[in-house]
């Protein structure tokens, strides 16, 4: 199975330059989506995971059913100000400015191993930010997992030490 196939690729959006990946023709097709998951859920069937993380929105369609199917928990990750409880937030830059991720400061607790999902891998400033928020509550960051990595922004680099998974490569 070709993942690539049901992924569409629009240039220039949102800006001139970027070649966008649009994952909502995969998660339109029932059968592919839930083979897209089944498909992660094998890369990773090796680790010992007791939850999930993921960081809005998108890492929510890829964590939330791979959470299910491993029958583990799912922690959301959301930008500032919209979580309820107490909270602990990371600061990271984007390209123009800056912003901060959050999560409630009992999603995670100490000693458990956490996997880490999002829909792709850029420069992976985003999955970085996701790491420092489960480390900061003491959780064991035990991979990361993607539809998509992007190879070029070589966002590996800033996982240093942790395993990547993910199913569809783009130069
Ligand atoms: P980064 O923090 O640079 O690794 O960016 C990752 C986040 O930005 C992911 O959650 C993606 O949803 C989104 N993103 C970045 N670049 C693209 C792209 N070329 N196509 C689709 N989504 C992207």
């Amino acid at each position: 199975m070709d993942f690539k196939d049901y992924i569409r690729v629009i240039p220039d959006f949102p800006q001139p330059g970027i070649s966008f990946k649009d994952i909502t023709t995969l998660l339109n097709d029932g059968e592919k989506y839930r083979l897209a998951i089944e498909e992660l859920k094998s890369r990773v069937s090796h680790l010992k995971i007791d939850l999930i993380a993921g960081p809005e929105a998108r890492g929510f369609v890829v964590g939330a059913p791979l959470a299910y199917a491993l029958g583990v928990g799912f922690v959301p990750i959301r930008k500032s100000g919209k979580l309820p409880y107490e909270t602990i937030e990371v600061g990271y830059d984007l390209e123009y400015g800056k912003d901060k991720l959050a999560m409630h400061t009992d999603a995670v607790k100490p000693g458990q191993n956490v996997l880490i999902a999002d829909d792709l891998l850029a420069t992976g400033g985003t999955i970085s930010t996701s790491v420092d928020l489960v480390r900061k509550l003491g959780g064991n960051v035990v991979g990361t997992a993607f539809l998509i990595e992007l190879g070029d922004l070589n966002g590996r680099a800033k996982l240093p030490g942790i395993d990547v998974f993910s199913l569809v490569h783009y130069d």
